[in-house]
């Protein structure tokens, strides 16, 4: 039965028919199974105005029982694990067991903002001139928005708001039109874990609903996931409105590979790394940059196309399947597209998905595994992001060529490199330019005290995703000089110096 989405403002689900409306597949089956409503300016403004009226006592309310809700909001959050997962699942069409460990993921960021008492302590400085004592404290912004992307559609959320509204924001989450149900049952458990009416609400849209929340003047902060040109974009329009920004863009993730590991784990760590989610994450490994020596090349690609013929595609729902669906017809064309430029350019296809049918039916955004071999720096397969199960090899003759390649990339998101030589690793670690390193850990997404970003085109905007970095995005400091002293208050024509 075909299902529709709301918007979640105030505390309550806005039934509000709009003209202008989006359709929710089940990439599974290829089939629309739902429909969203994208908001119109009003109800735009309905939410900032819900939004803007909570942050005057939220913004105030102490900062150990806005914490006391986010923990019966993890609390909540662990209970629905499966109903959340079943709907990424259902809507994205990513395995059931990735769409677990995408929540948990989620879920982790949510522990950090509970720990908020001790990363809002500020600090204190006695006495620095007479009777004078300086501290620093940070303060929320206002209405903050987030914008996200597809491919995780509770994780990535999770990733902004829980933060943003623990350090006393409020929040609008705009999430992606294409699998918009996770982010309305997300803020529904946070209203039943007691997250105040207009704190955290969500409308959905897309370029006119974005462009809305950019130039509305009640809005402090924006934070967006997706594609780099359209994070580009927002980053540059919401800066130039006066406005906080952080936004994340594309990817391609190399990994160096040595000829000094074992043939057989690397293999199977790369094939993991480069299939899961059908390659629809910003951290996927998408390019092996193998330095060759003696075979080893050739040795580790046959290991890699065995394992990528063997690979179970099928529904996310069902028991044992490797890599599920794609998001959209559209996607998937697009991604046969750019491996035919491949061929056309000279790289060798060893393992073509190209024609892969589930059950010999067209019915699904299936797609097989592809691995291209002899890819190079002129080739479009090596300098667009594809965003699906494609892996590209390059054969580089030493460290130093296979480091430059990686460097030399428009994108700076993840890389790892696979080895056991210390050296190299570490040479590695500190000399590649990417946001997240990798050593021996093919997807090496931060834990949520630390935070996650990419360097160059694949990140605008100076602070990170959550941990430190995603608190110093959601909050202001303030520093505060005071004097509670007897001390005389005579004028003075100079600048203070203590
Ligand atoms: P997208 O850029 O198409 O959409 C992201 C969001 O922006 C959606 O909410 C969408 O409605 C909105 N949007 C789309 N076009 C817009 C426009 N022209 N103007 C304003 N808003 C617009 O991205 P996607 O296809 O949903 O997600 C895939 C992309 O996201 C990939 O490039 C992937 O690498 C990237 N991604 C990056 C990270 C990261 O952390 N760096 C994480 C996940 C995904």
């Amino acid at each position: 039965m075909m299902y529709q989405v709301e918007h979640f403002i105030n505390g309550h689900l806005v039934k509000k028919s709009t003209e202008r409306k989006s359709a929710i597949y089940n990439p599974a089956i290829g089939e629309i199974i739902g429909e969203v409503n994208l908001a119109d300016q009003s109800l735009l403004e309905q939410a900032v105005s819900a939004a803007k009226q909570a942050f005057v006592t939220w913004s105030i309310t102490p900062l150990t029982k806005r914490v006391r809700i986010l923990f019966r909001y993890r609390e909540l959050l662990e209970a629905n694990t499966e109903q959340l997962a079943k709907l990424v699942t259902q809507e994205h069409g990513k395995t059931l067991t990735d769409a677990y460990a995408s929540i948990q993921r989620g879920i982790d960021v949510v522990n950090f903002a509970c720990g908020m008492n001790e990363h809002l302590l500020g600090n204190y400085a006695l006495n620095v001139a007479a009777g004078i004592d300086n501290y620093s404290l940070r303060q929320p912004l206002g209405v903050c928005v987030g914008i996200t992307p597809f491919n995780f559609p509770a994780m990535i959320p999770l990733w902004m708001f829980p933060l943003a509204i623990v350090c006393g924001n409020t929040f609008i989450l705009k999430p992606s039109e294409k699998n918009p149900s996770c982010a309305i049952l997300l803020a529904e458990l946070a209203h039943e874990a007691g997250v105040p009416p207009g704190v955290l609400n969500v409308i959905h849209g897309d370029v006119e609903v974005v462009n809305g929340l950019l130039h509305h003047p009640d809005i402090s902060a924006v934070s967006f996931v997706g594609s780099t040109p359209v994070a580009k974009y927002v980053y540059q329009t919401a800066i130039s409105q006066g406005k906080r920004a952080q936004t994340f863009g594309g990817a391609k993730n190399h990994c160096i590979v040595l000829p000094d590991v074992d043939l057989n784990s690397t293999a199977d760590t790369i094939v993991g790394a480069a299939f899961g989610s059908a390659g629809e994450r910003c951290m996927a490994l998408s390019v092996a940059v193998i330095v060759d020596e003696n075979n080893f090349a050739d040795q580790l690609i046959k290991k890699m196309s065995e394992k990528i013929q063997q690979l179970k595609i099928g529904p996310g729902d069902e028991k044992n399947i490797d890599m599920g669906p794609l998001i959209s017809a559209a996607h998937r064309e697009k991604i046969i597209t750019l491996i035919n430029s491949g061929l056309n350019e000279g790289a060798k296809l060893i393992v073509d998905g190209r024609n892969f049918k589930l059950n010999d039916t067209t019915k699904g955004f299936y797609l097989g595994g592809s691995l291209f071999d002899y890819v190079d720096i002129s080739m479009k397969i090596w300098q667009e992001e594809i965003f699906g199960p494609v892996l590209c090899v390059m054969r580089a003759p030493d460290f130093a060529t296979a480091l430059n390649w990686v460097n030399s990339h428009f994108y700076g998101n993840g890389s790892a490199i696979f080895t056991n030589n210390p050296a190299i690793a570490r040479t590695f670690s500190l000399q590649v330019a990417t946001g997240m390193v990798g050593v021996n850990v093919p997807i090496p997404v931060p834990i949520a005290a630390h935070s996650f970003g990419g360097w160059k085109q694949s990140r605008f905007g100076d602070l990170h995703l959550f941990g430190q970095e995603g608190v110093q995005f959601y909050t202001q400091l303030k520093t505060i000089m005071q004097r509670w002293s007897e001390v005389n208050l005579a004028s003075s024509f100079n600048l203070p110096a203590h």
